[in-house]
């Protein structure tokens, strides 16, 4: 199985080459060149493996260029009771009015980026070990996907992690997620300023060709291919708890911001996993909404961006949506051009007709949630069934209840746990969220992070002392 650019500018490359490389050398996103097919058959002989097994048997399909043996523990290592709370892995349940809740977030930082990073982590030691090769990831986070890299990445060798926060401006339980960590390997690095003054420092350390080739600098963001294909899985996983033979379809409701979550079921269905429909759930940022019920994309600026009660959502440029695109538009990469130089003027562009004409082949719909209907949600979750769902998961189950058909079975993907989010719980509940056994007390362990100003210079000198 080989990969191919969404832009149409890249030689095919192995699985191996691709999950190294951000973006592809034209701008554009890998994908496979084509999807691999599952019958009837291979279906039913999935149907009762473990996480592991399970992961094994998606990702070979893909990963032809690692011999199974190394594939296979790999994944065994990763996917195991221990890291993720259950030998279920990703449990569901149900609630009263019948909507299937899969977890995902039972991971060591409690969201759902777990589910693929922790495989990433291992995939990426095991990888640079067999081709000598070092990476230091340069990233920057206002939240999850910060420190599911961190605790991805923590003491693998050949990997350094540089992650750059707002300083001050994350929750104490985020702080203390990331900061507390002691690990040589990871080093936090917290700004004086905004997210975007962190993102703006990486991209003038990504913009920099020398120091990034002389220092291997790499990134882990959602656009990484390795990190789509992790999350497949557990669309099978999902599928097959949720139902009781592989008669049955089943839609996913996934609450969303870059689509790379629902991407992954976009291609789990591709593959011919019975799913009805994938269901995009939005805050208030509903750009992707407003896409699946118009057509229309018009990605907006910061400006236009909404600090909102579910913040891993507030995203008006979504990275992933490129995969999705070069697909409605017959993977036709020269239109998908066309399209992102449209993206890139800040005009957008009108696909109406295209995915008119494709309801039935790719089967999204879509909703939107706002704060209030967010307390709501999880309100009357937390009075029917003594459930505490966190702010995100609540987004999706809200757009479930609004789209759901009779008879429709949706399974809401569970995003985060409510632990994270106590603030908006408290808004809602009168009471804080319940904590995971061994988080109580995080905040009053010793902290190690460093302060700088916004400042590109100052940070890669820190990171050359740090490497030296
Ligand atoms: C990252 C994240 C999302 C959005 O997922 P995408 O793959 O970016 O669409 C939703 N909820 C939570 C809690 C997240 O961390």
């Amino acid at each position: 199985m080989h990969y191919i650019s969404t832009r149409g500018g890249m030689q095919p490359l192995p699985f191996s080459d691709t999950i190294l490389m951000g973006l592809a050398p034209d701008g554009g996103l890998a994908l496979p060149e084509h999807y691999p097919q599952i019958g009837r058959e291979q279906l039913d002989a999935w149907r009762g493996l473990s996480y592991a097994e399970l992961a094994f048997e998606v990702i070979r399909l893909f990963a032809t260029d690692i011999p199974e043996a190394d594939l296979k523990d790999i994944v065994s290592r990763t996917y195991t009771a221990e890291v993720y709370g259950s030998a279920e892995i990703t449990p569901v349940k149900r609630l009263k009015d019948g909507l299937v809740i899969l977890e995902l977030s039972n991971g060591p930082t409690l969201a759902f980026k777990d589910m693929a990073m922790q495989f990433l982590g291992n995939l990426f030691e095991y990888v640079l070990a067999k081709k000598g090769e070092e990476l230091n990831i340069v990233g920057a986070t206002s939240g999850d996907t910060g420190s599911a890299a961190e605790y991805a990445m923590r003491g693998k060798a050949g990997i350094n992690v540089f992650m750059l926060s707002p300083d001050g401006l994350m929750s104490p339980f985020q702080r203390a997620q990331m900061y507390s960590l002691q690990d040589e390997n990871i080093h936090n690095i917290a700004i004086k300023g905004m997210f975007d003054d962190c993102q703006d420092i990486v991209k003038a350390v990504q913009n920099d060709h020398a120091f990034k080739a002389r220092h291997k600098v790499g990134t882990v963001n959602s656009i990484n291919w390795a990190r789509v294909v992790a999350q497949v899985v557990y669309y099978f996983k999902g599928y097959f708890n949720a139902t009781a033979s592989n008669d049955e379809q089943v839609s996913f409701c996934v609450p969303s911001g870059n689509f790379g979550n629902v991407c992954a079921g976009h291609i789990a269905r591709q593959m011919g996993l019975p799913v009805e429909r994938l269901i995009v759930a939005t805050n208030e940022n509903d750009v992707l909404d407003e896409f699946f019920r118009t057509g229309v994309y018009r990605p907006r600026g910061t400006a236009n961006t909404w600090v909102t009660s579910s913040p891993s959502m507030d995203i008006s440029k979504a990275s992933n949506f490129e995969r999705f695109v070069f697909d409605l538009v017959g993977r036709d990469a020269a239109k998908v051009r066309e399209l992102w130089a449209k993206v890139d003027s800040g005009e957008g562009f009108d696909l109406s007709a295209q995915l008119a004409a494709t309801r039935e082949q790719f089967g999204f719909a879509s909703g939107k949630s706002t704060h209030a209907d967010r307390l709501a949600t999880i309100r009357q979750v937390d009075r029917e069934d003594g459930v505490v769902v966190d702010t995100h998961t609540a987004d999706g189950i809200k757009v479930a209840r609004d789209v759901r058909r009779p008879g429709e079975t949706v399974v809401c993907l569970e995003t985060a746990l409510p632990a994270k989010f106590a603030d908006t719980i408290r808004e809602a509940l009168d009471r804080d969220p319940p904590r995971p056994a061994g988080f109580d007390g995080i905040e009053n362990l010793p902290q190690r992070v460093t302060v700088f100003d916004a400042d590109a210079a100052a940070v890669k000198d820190f990171i050359e002392a740090a490497l030296a």
